[in-house]
């Protein structure tokens, strides 16, 4: 009945994260901090430099300061001062003159270049250079490195410490942030135990909420995690609606798919509006996103493959969005692939891969082998997704394929 490309009920990936970003609304609540406290923060302001960098002409050097054209008279000029970092010369250096100098130390007026101190002879008051020199030697220009109202980090950007610094050298004391977004974590199974404790016949471990919690900690949100919570109704409705009521997204996993203890799909139709909650990729299928009274709720399946890429994949992207940051930029590439892979028709995949330069020189990607949904090691040892159309089938190894580099969530 259905033909190899178009899966019935089911909604296309791109389709499914481009309905899911227009229905996400960025934060606007700001705070401003120290910037000692900023990091990782997305800013909500721009940021023009208010001086410039460095904010007077310099000496590059430990050395002498002199104008280019004393030179042309005489190779020895006379010392008649000193300028300091911190401490620069307050006269005029006139034709004929030099002045000592260090690193850092404002350029006196009347001079224009420096030479090291290793390049002159010294007798008293007479200094003599031993070199040709050119205008400008030596010399760091105000505004050289960041001129003065240029426009240093925009709105969006996520606070590095490389930009903490660059904000400090500009004096910039504070700056304006969007908050952090508050994320409510929910695993559901009975079957599920905390590390550390006891597996009892048919247990397993829980290991959703520990990935996504350490990703979220890397993209700076706050997480509010509810731990494990048993396939009961009531439990689970209790959990949701707590954590929509602390939340500005809350992240379920497990209890979406259509089996006898699968309330989470049950409970958000109840609470909320179901935007969708099944798409035509692999893994992932079961993925539910929509609206509660408060907050938005993506609904992750229950396997650890699937439950990372669909997190990976539409979550995280949405999750950007809502903080008011730049969008994530990933990395595409079409390589060759050194296996063969299966595939049937019908969904996008997302396959693990291992992306090398073999010994001929040319990056091939290989597949890490076993790609059921439950094997959490394929994406330990994956670097790469291969990302597979849905209508395609399977390949032969040396075909060409589009791989997706892992990102700094991975
Ligand atoms: P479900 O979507 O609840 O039917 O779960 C699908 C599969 O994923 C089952 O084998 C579950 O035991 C497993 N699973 C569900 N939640 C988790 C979790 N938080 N950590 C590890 N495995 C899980
Ligand atoms: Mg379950």
């Amino acid at each position: 009945m259905s033909d190899c490309c178009s899966a019935p009920g089911l909604k296309p990936f791109n389709e499914a994260l481009s309905q899911m970003l227009a229905q996400v609304s960025p934060i606007t609540e700001t705070l401003t901090l120290p910037i000692a406290q900023s990091m990782n923060y997305v800013l909500a302001q721009d940021i023009a430099s208010p001086l410039n960098v460095p904010p007077h002409d310099n000496s590059a050097m430990d050395g002498y300061a002199f104008a280019i054209n004393s030179l042309s008279a005489s190779k020895t000029l006379k010392l008649v001062g000193r300028s300091m970092a911190g401490a620069p010369f307050q006269g005029e250096c006139n034709a004929g003159e030099c002045i000592r100098i260090m690193t850092g130390a404002k350029m006196p007026a009347g001079c224009d270049s420096v030479e090291m101190q290793e390049n002159v002879s010294v007798a008293g008051e007479q200094i003599s250079f031993l070199q040709e020199k050119t205008f400008g030697s030596h010399v760091r220009n105000a505004g050289e490195d960041i001129q003065i109202n240029q426009q240093v980090l925009q709105q969006g950007h996520r606070i590095t410490a490389v930009d903490i610094g660059v904000l400090a050298s500009l004096g910039v004391a504070e700056v304006k942030v969007f908050r952090k977004l508050k994320v409510a974590l929910i695993a559901t199974g009975d079957e599920l135990k905390l590390p550390g404790q006891a597996l009892e016949s048919g247990d397993i471990y829980e290991s959703n909420s520990f990935v996504l919690a350490a990703m979220l900690n890397k993209l700076h949100v706050e997480v509010i995690n509810f731990g494990i919570i048993g396939d009961d109704l009531a439990a689970i409705t209790a959990a949701f609606v707590s954590a929509d009521e602390q939340a500005d997204a809350v992240i379920s996993s497990g209890g979406v798919s259509v089996g006898d203890a699968d309330y989470t799909k049950t409970v958000l139709d109840d609470l909320g509006e179901i935007a969708f909650w099944k798409i035509a990729m692999k893994p992932g299928k079961p993925f539910a996103f929509g609206k509660l009274k408060n907050s938005v709720f993506f609904g992750l399946p229950g396997n650890p493959v699937s439950a990372l890429v669909t997190f990976h994949q539409l979550a995280l992207v949405a999750l950007i969005k809502m903080q008011n940051a730049q969008a994530l930029k990933r990395t595409h590439i079409k390589v060759k692939c050194s296996t063969a892979l299966k595939k049937s028709p019908g969904r996008m995949d997302f396959q693990r891969g291992i992306l090398s330069v073999n010994e001929q020189g040319e990056t091939v990607v290989a597949s890490t082998g076993s790609q059921g949904s439950g094997i959490l090691s394929s994406l330990a040892k994956a670097n790469c997704f291969i990302i597979l159309a849905s209508e395609q089938g399977k390949l032969a190894a040396g075909e060409m394929v589009e791989v997706q580099l892992f990102d700094e969530f991975l």
